[in-house]
């Protein structure tokens, strides 16, 4: 579950917020002033930030731009009714979102939802789970594999050559490699390990497995999922 850091000197406030998000199942912590709140946000990696943009010690603004040196962690900016929110906005602190007070935790609670749907959507666009190529399709999350959208029953270690090999397109990786990253650096055996369950594989995914073409032997060296 998502942890969020609420920097907020109103004690009211900060506690309703802390109640509010617990009661929707999110960690909290908290913290009262401003540079409390970036030792906090460097120290914990907060998913979420809640930053009050009025502080005692570090203002929101400087705290905002100063997070953002290292950090792309969605910030929820809240500020009073009267400041020009053109302003804020103007300032290019990189928060990602407003909320002017007093507002409805309704609303705020959608807005914390919005902004943690958004960056996780970005994270996976950054970490695809899910790699094609030559008809093969391959789920690692969901630990399945395709081929011509036919369902694969592969083994974990099957299973395990495939991703390694797909991740790793047009690059030969060796038989060492392959035995460390599927097995375990633990696993005592010898390379031959692999090339027996290579073959297994290849029976599953290659239509002449006597000839592979998506799996290709590089000799002496290893093997390289053709790209
Ligand atoms: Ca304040």
């Amino acid at each position: 579950m998502a942890t969020i850091l609420i920097v907020e000197d109103e004690d009211s406030l900060r506690e309703q917020l802390a109640q509010n998000l617990e009661a929707e199942g999110y960690e909290t912590i908290t913290a009262e002033d401003g540079q409390v709140g970036l030792d906090t946000a460097r120290a914990e990696q907060p998913d979420l930030i809640i930053l009050d943009l009025m502080l005692p010690r570090l203002d929101g603004l400087s705290v905002c731009r100063m997070i953002r040196r290292d950090s792309q962690v969605p910030i929820i900016m809240l500020s009073a009714r009267g400041m020009e929110m053109d302003k804020i906005t103007g300032l290019e602190t990189g928060a990602d979102d407003y909320v002017v007070k007093p507002f409805g935790m309704g609303e705020l609670l959608a807005r914390v939802k919005a902004n943690l749907r958004r960056e996780a959507s970005k994270a996976a666009a950054r970490n695809p789970t899910v790699i094609e190529s030559k008809e093969l399709k391959v789920d690692m999350i969901a630990r399945r594999a395709w081929l011509r959208d036919a369902e694969l029953h592969l083994t974990q270690k099957e299973f395990g050559l495939l991703v390694e090999l797909m991740r790793n397109k047009g690059v030969v990786l060796s038989r060492d490699l392959l035995l460390a990253q599927v097995w375990g650096h633990d696993y005592v055996g010898n390379s031959h390990t692999v090339d027996v369950h290579m073959r297994w594989l290849r029976e599953k995914i290659e239509d002449n497995p006597s000839k592979p073409t998506r799996i290709t032997t590089v000799r002496g060296v290893g093997y390289r999922f053709e790209d």
